[in-house]
């Protein structure tokens, strides 16, 4: 669960701003193909509202096309895919209105390199949210303190380290005020020490409520951090369960393979 040793009774959830109500994700049937290649054979799993599912899997199982087809990067070839309100899949779906639920962090962080950490973060909410600069540069400046980067909103990206920049990122999307997160191995391009940082953001993320699907390889983070794991292979979902227990005793020969090689 959402890190048992932090939630016990009386526990106080970390405020993260703008943090607001979850929403979840059902996914039933995603058959995607590219060209011969069937990549994702039928996918059946869902997030719900304000739960944190982790993603897992080898090189090349599909863990990034589920994510791409959840906010419609990739049209899918059938199947269903609802995000709260909206269905992704519906031909009339409104794209605009279900991406603006959705933030999305990826492996390659691609602040624009000419902008500030600051304007990095005000420049969508202004354009596409139409706030005034003064209300966008307040929102910016709360989640990046969230992120732990207020003191660094007048750099350039170039001027971080790649964990600095990957949590720009995050408090970037935060300030879209989501009610979904998606992060594609948010840590793996980055150098060892600045991982811990970006996770401990992400945690603090999920014990806000934030309905969050991580991809990831970080097993110490799904252990303590995810409800539930769900391991994917060859476009199928193999095994899924509550982290613990998909971790620390996998019934799958597949899943008990690819974790004896990542752990
Ligand atoms: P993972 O994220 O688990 O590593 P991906 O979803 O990236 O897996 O890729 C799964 C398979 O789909 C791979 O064989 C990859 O080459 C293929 N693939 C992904 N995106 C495309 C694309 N845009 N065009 C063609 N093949 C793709
Ligand atoms: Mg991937």
């Amino acid at each position: 669960g959402r890190s048992a040793g932090l939630e016990g009774p009386g526990a106080v959830r970390p405020e993260v701003a703008g943090a607001r109500s979850a929403t979840g994700v059902t996914i039933s049937g995603l058959h995607k193909s590219f060209g011969d290649n069937e990549v994702l054979k039928g996918i059946d799993m869902s997030v719900a509202p304000g739960e944190v599912v982790c993603l897992i899997g080898a090189s090349g199982s599909g863990k990034s096309t589920l994510l791409r087809c959840v906010n419609r990067l990739e049209n899918p070839d059938a199947g269903t895919i609802t995000v709260g309100e909206h269905e992704a899949t519906h031909p009339d779906v409104n794209l605009d209105a279900m991406r603006r639920q959705i933030g999305m962090v990826f492996q390659q962080f691609n602040l624009f390199p000419h902008l500030s950490v600051l304007e990095n973060c005000t420049i969508t909410p202004r354009r596409v949210l139409r706030q005034s600069t003064a209300e966008a540069e307040a929102e910016a400046l709360a989640q990046l303190d969230t992120v732990g980067l207020k003191h660094l909103a007048d750099r350039r990206p170039d001027q971080l380290s790649g964990g600095q920049q990957q949590r720009v990122a995050i408090a970037r999307a935060l300030t879209m005020k989501p009610q979904l997160m998606l992060f594609d191995e948010p840590t793996s391009a980055l150098d060892p020490e600045t991982v811990g940082d970006v996770l401990a953001s992400m945690r603090k993320l999920a014990q806000a409520g934030m309905t969050m699907l991580v991809v990831t390889h970080e097993m110490g983070f799904a252990r303590e951090v995810a409800d539930r794991v769900v391991f994917m292979d060859q476009g199928l979902v193999v095994e899924e369960g509550p982290a613990a227990e998909l971790i620390g005793d996998p019934q799958q020969p597949r899943t008990q393979d690819f974790l004896r090689r990542v752990l």
